[in-house]
């Protein structure tokens, strides 16, 4: 038996969120343990790997990065076809972020267009908590796990790119609910 073909899933996953959300830095801290203060929007989608174990299973996570600032036109669908689980950010601190959620929502289903729509893993990430101890948030958890139940109890993660807090919580929860999903 060739080991090296034991069962190995590639998952693709696509972050979606409007721009300065802090999508590339959470996917950087995840992949690098890197954080970097400055912002540089990202141009385009690029995807980075990561592998990890799940049970007796090697996955691969290809993790798509976007440009919020560029809508969705540009990206276009053959972006999202294919995809096994969508990951949602917003900013605590950012009210529109959150109230964004649902176009992005929308959008990614109208585009993946999965075979299964109710019962599509996403996962939704509110970003920045680090930034509440000035008392700078505006979205209480309570809202956003209220909009994730609402929506066939999407699993929601509070996280900061910034400390590293709950990033490795929440990408292992986004490659299990992909697997589950297969
Ligand atoms: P994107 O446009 O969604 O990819 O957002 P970026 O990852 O580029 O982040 C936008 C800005 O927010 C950058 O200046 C980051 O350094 C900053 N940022 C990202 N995540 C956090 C976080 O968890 N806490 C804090 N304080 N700043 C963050
Ligand atoms: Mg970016």
């Amino acid at each position: 038996m060739d080991f090296s073909m034991k069962r190995r899933t590639l998952l693709k996953v696509i972050v979606l969120g409007d721009g300065g959300v802090g999508k590339t830095s959470l996917m950087n801290q995840y992949v690098y343990n890197k954080f970097n203060p400055l912002y540089k929007a990202t141009i385009g989608a690029d995807f980075v790997t990561k592998e990890l174990q799940i049970d007796d299973k090697m996955v691969t996570l290809q993790i798509w990065d976007t440009a919020g600032q560029e809508r969705f036109q540009s990206l276009g669908s053959a972006f999202y076809r294919g995809a096994d689980c969508c990951v949602l950010v917003f900013d605590v601190n950012i009210q529109r972020s959150f109230e964004m959620l649902s176009n992005w929502h929308e959008e990614f289903l109208k585009q993946a267009d999965p075979s299964n729509p109710e019962s599509f893993p996403f996962v939704v990430i509110g970003n920045k908590i680090d930034l509440d101890y000035g008392n700078s948030r505006m979205v209480p958890e309570e809202k956003a796990r209220d909009w994730c139940a609402s929506r066939g109890n999407i699993p929601y993660f509070e996280t900061s790119a910034k400390e590293g807090y709950n990033v490795d919580e929440a990408f292992l929860c986004v490659a299990k609910t992909a697997v589950a999903c297969e």
